[in-house]
């Protein structure tokens, strides 16, 4: 499967695909992987067991990606070719975002906040790559790292740094998009950066039982600025733990609020692949206030702004169809 797509120039936004390995428990159910994911440009979803099926794929579960990564690919890995480039661009004052999409189970979170501390994600390995800059390189001492976290649930803002309490995203007189009250903490070492994760992490949505977690169905998003003593901003990054893709279909469910739920992430997930199209092309026009998170977002669309998209897909057999719509999304990004 020989790579056909040339590097853009200049890129801007780079879109890849990560597959995880299939799981213990996926296995002992008799799924089988079903996807062709070596370290490469290319990914082919099969229609049966790989094994046996080698030759009838059909050209439709074909795509081509900036990069593709492969069930062996580790955190490491992926954060050198996606999120690195990133913090170098935060450094030099930019502004860049890097999106975790997928189907629930796909791998969203271990790819940004990893599994266990043996296997930390894109947010931890970022953070210690930003402090290896400021000590190391000496060329930013005065620089200040802060951190702020909150979460998009049904179109509402919650900081999973306070509270869960409820934020309000206003555009101001220079059409600056502000998160009113917004928690931002000041972190000082890798450290206190995964103190604050975790604990924002175990404030993100849980069902009303406790039992069945919501977290699928909102966008969690961390937010690491470079400041001037002065406050100044001096480069930002994002990180965002998309809502499971898959909860878009529930758009048409019977359950009102289940429903309710599903038109929103239906809604945000397609103004984000608009608005990252029209980074793409300059548009004149990007549609980011069509939902919640992409007004969030908007300094992202738009100037000198470099955007990451890893998609993340499913081996099994079982799981083909969101990962092919998976893989449809993030070629249509691209
Ligand atoms: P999501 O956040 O997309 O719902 P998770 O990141 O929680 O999915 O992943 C689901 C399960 O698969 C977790 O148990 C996770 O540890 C495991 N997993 C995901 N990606 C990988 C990977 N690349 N290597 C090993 N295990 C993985
Ligand atoms: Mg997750």
């Amino acid at each position: 499967c020989a790579s056909n797509k040339k590097q853009k120039v200049g890129q801007q936004i780079t879109v890849c695909v990560r597959k995880r390995p299939l799981s213990y428990s996926e296995c002992k159910a008799g799924d089988v992987d079903v996807v062709t994911a070596t370290e490469g440009q290319c990914v082919i979803v099969h229609e049966s067991k790989k094994t046996v099926d080698l030759t009838p794929y059909i050209s439709q579960n074909k795509f081509y990606f900036d990069h593709v990564f492969g069930e062996e690919s580790s955190n490491e890995e992926v954060y050198q070719r996606t999120a690195h480039p990133l913090v170098q661009h935060m450094f030099r004052g930019g502004n860049a975002t890097c999106f975790a999409y997928g189907q629930t189970g796909a791998g969203k979170t271990h790819t940004m906040l990893g599994s266990s501390s043996a296997t930390p994600g894109l947010y931890i390995l970022a953070v210690q790559d930003i402090f290896a800059h400021l000590t190391t390189a000496r060329l930013y001492p005065h620089l200040l790292v802060y951190v702020s976290f909150f979460e998009i649930y049904n179109g509402q803002l919650f900081d999973l740094l306070d509270h869960r309490k409820k934020l309000f995203a206003r555009e101001n007189g220079q059409k600056v998009v502000q998160i009113s009250g917004l928690r931002e903490i000041r972190v000082d070492s890798v450290s206190s950066l995964l103190e604050v994760v975790s604990k924002g992490t175990s404030q993100r949505t849980q069902g009303v039982s406790g039992v069945n977690p919501l977290s699928s169905r909102s966008h969690a998003l961390l937010q690491i600025q470079l400041k001037e003593p002065n406050q100044q901003n001096a480069g930002r990054m994002w990180f965002v733990d998309l809502a499971g893709s898959e909860r878009a279909s529930d758009a048409k469910e019977r359950d009102k609020r289940r429903r309710m739920e599903g038109a929103e992430i239906n809604q945000s997930l397609l103004a984000l692949k608009e608005c990252i199209r029209s980074l793409d092309k300059k548009a004149s026009h990007t549609p980011f206030r069509q939902s919640r998170l992409t007004q969030v977002l908007k300094d992202s669309f738009v100037g000198d702004s470099m955007t990451c998209m890893i998609a993340n897909i499913s081996p099994g057999h079982s799981a083909t169809e969101h990962t092919l719509n998976t893989l449809r999304y993030a070629d249509r990004v691209k």
